[in-house]
């Protein structure tokens, strides 16, 4: 009970405090349904058992992360108001799990607002990634880079004002505006494809503009999920999958020259606080690695 008075006030703070994003965007938590314990209760009604400690609902939701029993994560269901310029929004439409509701430029004027960037932070293009960046211009152009921005989008502002005023149509006046133009959303997404929008836009290889808004929106799902969460980052985000060709590689090398594994009971307690099920998965990997397993 005191637990779901703590979550109503987390969320009536996100409710309150958008997340700033960028130099004039956003994230704020519109609203949500469920918790950690939505994904326990769920998953409780497919195994058929009944309420549990906290402790137990931890180990439950690790287990179904690990194992990938996706859908009691999708009970949970959040909603967010968001402000992005409509470049980044370009990437982030893309995730087709998640419903969404977008301001309209074909019925309201476009927000007059662009994302602007300051001299020091043009980002120079990568020589080995071809879609990243690496490195910044020297603020001495970038001032000038930045300058001639500040014109070119005072002259597209200008261009659709006269539009609207000479009485063109919404929809055809907007169709100069840059992409670094605000736009507004309601984006809703239950927490399983939530996490996989995370998984993929707080990667370093997502473009830095998108991993600023999915940090903020960690930020929010970290406090009200925290359960949910840490197993997302130790089994998702912060995990790594071998490919098979790799695991032969390992395993030819391990073979050569084994490696010391302390004792099982020494696992068992340092790595996995005791939890023998999630000890025993580990030595199985461990197994296909030929690492080798002191008696
Ligand atoms: C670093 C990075 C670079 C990218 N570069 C490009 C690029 O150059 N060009 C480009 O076009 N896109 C690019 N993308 C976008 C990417 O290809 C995906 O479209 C985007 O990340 C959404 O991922 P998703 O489809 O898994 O997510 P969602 O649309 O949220 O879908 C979640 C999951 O649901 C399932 N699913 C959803 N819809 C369908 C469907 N219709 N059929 C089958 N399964 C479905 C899939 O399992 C999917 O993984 C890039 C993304 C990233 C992160």
């Amino acid at each position: 009970m005191e637990e779901n008075k703590n979550n109503i006030a987390k969320i009536e703070k996100w409710k309150e405090t958008p997340i700033r994003c960028l130099d004039k965007g956003f994230v704020r938590l519109e609203d949500v349904m469920g918790d950690d314990y939505s994904v326990v209760q769920a998953a409780r009604v497919s195994y058929g058992k009944g309420t549990k400690k906290i402790s137990e609902d931890r180990g439950l939701i690790r287990y179904l992360m690990r194992h990938k029993h996706t859908s009691p994560f999708e009970m949970v269901e959040f909603k967010f108001h968001v402000k992005v310029p409509m470049d980044c929004w370009r990437q982030w439409i893309r995730h087709r799990t998640a419903n969404v509701n977008e301001y309209s430029t074909r019925y309201s004027l476009a927000i007059d607002e662009k994302q602007e960037t300051s001299p020091e932070n043009w980002r120079l293009q990568s020589p080995d990634n071809k879609q990243g960046s690496s490195g910044f211009l020297n603020a001495e152009l970038g001032n000038k880079f930045s300058e001639e921005e500040k014109e070119f989008h005072k002259i597209a502002s200008d261009v659709y004002k006269k539009r609207i005023d000479a009485g063109i149509a919404k929809e055809q006046a907007r169709k100069d505006l840059p992409l670094s133009t605000y736009t507004e959303a309601y984006w809703k997404i239950d927490l399983h494809n939530l996490l996989h929008f995370l998984k993929l836009r707080l990667d370093p290889h997502a473009q830095y503009e998108i991993r600023m808004y999915a940090k903020a929106i960690a930020q929010i799902v970290k406090d009200l999920c925290p359960l949910s969460y840490e197993a997302f980052e130790d089994y998702s985000l912060n995990a790594v999958i071998f490919s098979a060709p790799e695991i032969q590689w390992i395993k030819d090398k391990l073979e050569a020259t084994p490696l010391f594994v302390p004792e099982i009971e020494q696992i068992k307690n340092d790595l996995f606080g005791g939890n023998k099920r999630e000890t025993e998965e580990f030595l199985k990997k461990l197994e296909k690695l030929n690492v080798l397993i002191t008696p």
